[in-house]
């Protein structure tokens, strides 16, 4: 039995097309059932990935698009069944609302890994109706799919932690590398990677921040606190790192050699991709074989991950480097983001946007 209305009319910023230019757009959203919480959106970060599937980078996107996968809001519905949430809470919703609960990923609480997962935007929910999603005014989700969001932690500060931040704890945390004393690199420093110096700063790593220039180096030293900093053209300066990491977490999201970034691995060393690469990655074995080295990847974290990580970053007192925008900058923010030109993840203000208001670019 539920107590919540069936449907209702909400506003959010879609694409049409593979343009990908955001404009209001007005929807109902699902029918809502008793394991249902309705959310009221006050912020919504904006990921690299918005703009693969935006524009259609991938050949699977859909349109109208309502982007948005790192929302957080505060519950003002509850259905009969929630016990998680009350009216009020906090909470946050990540980049899957669903999945099939009855496969081995699914039964191992490892949901990020069920192959019928559903995404929280550009899919289509167990209702058949598209999944819309956080830049919007509302949304609703199962309450499996939410977090709460630690009171210590600023609501626009969490935000870029439900996708950009989990991505880098669980690796670490699955692993058993989440304990202090271990050398660790980040290979490429944008919304994942700055996410990745602090979240292992904070689990007492010694940490290098792996880039192609020298561009980054002030600001990964003395603003977001990485103990090394490392060009991967300097051949000398990489020989002299050889065999020095416990891991290297690559989160560029491009076509690049393993070859100098495997050398750097102690024994049992390992190399965590979590960047989207289409192209097929080279390497030669004796690079693995000669130092019993790992090559793997992650997906994001699952709903237990993605809830000790914010408890873990509350704790910790972290703090993402954001930089918060009205709805109507929204394009611009796509655009710059493009570009790498910001520091390092846009929050979108959601609450605080006149959604209906027309962007000026
Ligand atoms: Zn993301
Ligand atoms: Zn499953």
């Amino acid at each position: 039995m539920s107590t919540l209305e069936s449907e209702k009319q909400v506003t959010g910023w879609a694409a049409r097309d593979p343009s990908g230019v955001l404009s209001p757009y007005s929807y109902t959203l699902r029918s809502t059932g008793p394991e249902d919480v309705v959310i009221k959106v006050w912020y919504c970060g904006v990921c690299h990935t918005d703009i693969h599937q935006l524009k259609n980078h991938l050949g699977m996107s859909n349109y109208p698009m309502v982007p948005g996968h790192e929302v957080v809001g505060e519950v003002t519905e509850v259905g009969s069944h929630v016990k998680k949430f009350k009216v009020g809470d906090t909470i946050g919703v990540g980049l899957i609302v669903g999945c099939c609960r009855t496969c081995g990923p699914c039964k191992s609480n490892i949901e990020q890994y069920c192959n019928k997962r559903i995404w929280s935007y550009n899919d289509v929910y167990v209702d058949g109706k598209p999944t819309q999603g956080g830049f919007a005014s509302s949304l609703v989700v199962d309450q499996k799919f939410a977090v709460k969001i630690p009171e210590r932690l600023a609501p626009e500060q969490a935000a870029p932690l439900l996708c950009a931040g989990v991505t880098v704890y669980s690796p670490l945390r699955h692993f058993g590398l989440k304990r202090s004393g271990l050398r660790g690199a980040i290979l490429g420093l944008g919304g994942v990677g700055h996410m990745g110096v602090k979240i292992a700063k904070a689990m007492g790593h010694h940490v290098t921040v792996i880039s192609s220039s020298d561009k980054k180096r002030e600001e990964a030293l003395d603003h977001l606190g990485a103990d090394a900093y490392l060009v991967s053209s300097d051949v000398s300066k990489m020989q002299e790192a050889a065999d020095s990491l416990d891991y290297i977490l690559d989160t560029v999201p491009a076509h690049h050699p393993l070859e100098p970034y495997l050398s750097l691995l102690k024994v049992d060393g390992k190399i965590v991709m979590m960047g989207v690469i289409s192209e097929p990655l080279q390497f030669v074995s004796p690079m693995i074989m000669l130092g019993r080295r790992t090559i793997t990847g992650t997906f994001i974290g699952s709903m237990e991950e993605t809830q000790e990580m914010l408890e873990f970053c509350a704790e910790k007192g972290l703090k993402s480097m954001i930089e918060i925008v009205k709805m109507d900058y929204v394009n611009e923010a796509l655009e710059r983001l493009e570009k790498n030109d910001v520091r390092y993840r846009f929050v979108v203000d959601v609450a605080g946007s006149n959604l209906n208001e027309k962007s000026s670019v």
